[in-house]
């Protein structure tokens, strides 16, 4: 990889210094002088192995392992030995050295993690035998097989990959494309999950200025006015819970924190909010050191914090946030509450240890860190709880690579929520998850058997969402049995799992059944069971399926009455019979296909629906077999699904302008005001009278006194919708307008 020139005076100087920061970095964590020597001896051998080798950027390929380390320790807080994997990741796959060199020179731990990077990296940017079904989805697969050996493999390559980011500029666009895709499909929500906040955050804030360049510096732009415009209402808050805290004693630090980019823009998009209507862009962390002397917990103080503060500002409280006492998940523990500063804006604050903050930052690593050092009592941490699921995930035979994909990412977005059973026991449980799934999570004999729930002693149907807090108690029945329905509903992947088991059994019974009830009462209309009868059938009843189980499963099972069999039969005998060509399945519904870009004149662009993108979008297209190209937004998440499973068929259209003027492109935009009379009237109106717009429907209801809803409608392009946007804005009464997905 790279291509090799003789390196010149500065190249050197820049090798230096880079090391010289990662040295430093390297010496704060390395517990001894040898450790410390087995870095130097590392960086000596990667340094001599990729001499002369450049990477896309021009920069000697050092200087990326190098940087690599300097994330593995800074931003990770990972040990010696992964900061010496870290400076050799590259090593056995872009040179002549084995892994067996590696461990006979830096031992056998340090061998295994290099040699599971290599294999990752070898699977990963392995293109060549790309037409096979999903090769992405495999190598996916085997990274998150990693975390079955070694964590630290996994860390690495976040690290890795967090790199190739910062440096994704020097990328051609459709790889750019794949890289920010897989980045938002996979790296990031396992950052997540693995608590890395600082990696996460970064990542996410690159695949935005990269995916929407525009609304990243827009929304940078007014962060930086807005931090210097508040800087002295933010100070003036923090000085009285500085002195308070000082006067009780505590050992503490105050920081000031801003939103991200990527979270302000991923909170407009999903709220259909303003930049200027999010309240909580700031927030202001107090970081304590515990004091060991007291009789108060490291808990305790935390309160103690939080009574001082809360006596000093008016609280929200709906948005006090208690992760001390219920750690998430990934492993965070803070308590968050909102206060309102005197000079009127909502603050946020977070109270956390010095210990809670290095979990916060740096994830898992510092929370087994703290682990070993006595923090933590016997219990199996969240986290630990969380790979063990995952590797439980990964070791069921029966999924493919792609199914196991979707469900892994499913698993990482999902965040849980506390629930107690009847005798005030806590249970924690997927967010979305319903009271039968509560049922099988408990045991699969109470899921089975269950008719009903009572949710805080009220009766609801099993299909009830669960919420934080919730008392549950499950209603069962003895001779009841699973439904098919259920699966309509259920959310956890144990329950559902659970349930087609039990339908599967099920079904070979139901199958022969069906079979035996279907012959019978062919035999009583005179027909046979044979072939032709069954086409006819699977037709008439709209299976299409290529066997004939399907349709007995369903006669036995109940779910397809025979009552119509005699019709069905007649009927097609009406029809002039001869051909018996039946297609088996439905023709996909075609929506209106668009043509955007006739540059090659190979391909049809079919604008995709799930995120209607309209000219002046940001867009990637997926090249389908048939030679169709579908066109997504940038950001839309199926998109990002499809470019991280299926990178080699990612093409770019560009948008053609004079083509698209006949084109009419269906928008969402979300409003929101104040009510008045007749402003429901004026904004219909104004749009399909005086701006000649085609509404094709509309949706706006009024509540105390505000109104809110959206408006879809047909632009030609996103220049028009820009103009139509100023306009509608100055309307009075209208706060804001936004595009929304529809
Ligand atoms: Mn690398």
């Amino acid at each position: 990889m790279g291509s090799i020139s003789q390196f010149n005076a500065h190249d050197y100087e820049v090798i230096a210094r880079d090391y010289a920061d990662l040295k430093e970095a390297a010496r704060k964590r390395c517990t001894d002088q040898k450790e410390l020597d087995v870095v130097q001896k590392a960086f000596e051998f990667a340094n001599e192995a990729h001499k002369g080798v450049r990477r896309r950027s021009g920069e000697p390929y050092i200087l990326h392992p190098i940087a690599v380390a300097k994330i593995v320790v800074s931003n990770i807080g990972l040990g010696y030995k992964s900061i010496v994997a870290a400076l050799l990741h590259d090593v056995v796959e872009d040179t002549d050295y084995t892994v067996d060199d590696i461990r006979s020179l830096f031992g056998d731990k340090v061998a295994t993690l290099v040699e599971g990077l290599t294999k990752i990296k070898t699977v990963l940017d392995n293109e060549d035998k790309a037409e096979q079904k999903s090769i992405q989805a495999e190598n996916f697969k085997r990274i998150l097989l990693t975390l079955n050996d070694d964590v630290r493999v996994v860390l690495i390559k976040l690290a890795d990959r967090l790199h190739n980011c910062r440096t994704i500029e020097f990328m051609p666009e459709h790889k750019r494309d794949k890289i920010l895709s897989e980045t938002m499909f996979v790296f990031i929500p396992l950052a997540h999950r693995l608590g890395l906040y600082s990696v996460k955050s970064e990542m996410e804030d690159i695949w935005l200025r990269y995916k929407e360049p525009e609304a990243f510096n827009e929304i940078t732009a007014k962060i930086n006015r807005n931090v210097t415009d508040k800087d002295k209402e933010i100070n003036e808050f923090i000085a009285p819970i500085d002195d308070a805290l000082k006067a009780a004693g505590f050992r503490y630090e105050i920081r000031k924190r801003v939103k991200t980019p990527y979270s302000i823009w991923n909170k407009m998009n999903n709220k259909g909010i303003t930049f200027e209507q999010i309240y909580d862009l700031y927030a202001v962390r107090i970081i304590f050191e515990p004091d060991v002397a007291t009789k108060e917990t490291e808990r305790d103080q935390c309160y103690h914090v939080f009574s001082i503060i809360t006596g000093l500002y008016r609280y929200k409280a709906d948005r006090v946030r208690d992760w001390v006492n219920y750690p998430k998940n990934n492993g965070y523990e803070a308590l968050h509450c909102t206060l309102m500063s005197h000079s009127g804006i909502w603050i946020e604050v977070q109270i956390r240890s010095r210990r809670m903050n290095e979990i916060a930052e740096k994830g898992i690593a510092a929370h087994w860190a703290y682990k070993k050092d006595g923090f933590m009592d016997g219990d199996e941490s969240e986290m630990d709880k969380w790979i063990a699921k995952v590797k439980d995930i990964l070791v069921s035979p029966d999924v493919n690579a792609l199914e196991l994909l979707d469900m892994i990412h499913n698993d990482l977005i999902t965040t849980d929520i506390l629930v107690f059973t009847p005798k005030g026991e806590q249970r924690s449980i997927e967010k979305g998850a319903t009271a039968l799934d509560f049922a099988y999570s408990i045991h699969t004999h109470i899921g089975n058997r269950a008719i009903a729930a009572k949710v805080n002693l009220r009766l609801v149907p099993l299909s009830y969402v669960l919420k934080t807090g919730d008392q549950i108690e499950i209603i069962t029945a003895e001779n009841e049995k699973p439904k098919r329905e259920w699966l309509d509903f259920l959310k956890t992947r144990k329950a559902r799992s659970l349930v087609l088991d039990y339908l599967k059994g099920e079904r070979q019974e139901s199958i022969k059944i069906g079979k035996k009830m279907l012959e019978e009462q062919l035999d009583a209309l005179g027909y046979k069971l044979n072939d032709k009868t069954l086409n006819v059938l699977m037709e008439g009843y709209e299976i299409f399926e290529s066997k004939p189980d399907e349709l007995y499963f369903r006669i036995g099972a109940g779910l397809l009455k025979l009552s119509g069999l005699a019709d069905i039969l007649k009927k097609s005998q009406e029809k002039k019979s001869g051909s018996w060509g039946f297609s088996w399945f439905r023709p996909k519904e075609k929506k209106e296909d668009y043509v955007i870009d006739g540059a090659d004149g190979k391909h049809r662009y079919v604008i995709a629906s799930c995120c209607n993108p309209i000219p002046g979008d940001s867009v990637v297209g997926f090249l389908a077999s048939d030679g169709t190209v579908t066109v997504h937004k940038k950001t839309c998440p199926t998109a990002n699904n499809l470019a991280a499973k299926f990178g080699d068929k990612i093409v770019m259209p560009k948008w053609e302008h004079a083509k698209t003027q006949n084109l009419t492109f269906l928008v969402r935009l979300s409003l929101k005001g104040v009510d008045r009379i007749g402003i429901i009237n004026d904004i219909t109106r104004y749009i399909s009278f005086v701006l000649n717009v085609n509404i094709r429907k509309f949706n706006l209801g009024t509540e105390d006194g505000v109104f809110e809803g959206y408006i879809d409608l047909y632009v030609n392009d996103m220049g028009d919708l820009d103009k139509l946007i100023k306009k509608l804005q100055k309307i009075e009464g209208i706060q804001s307008i936004v595009r929304t997905d529809l």
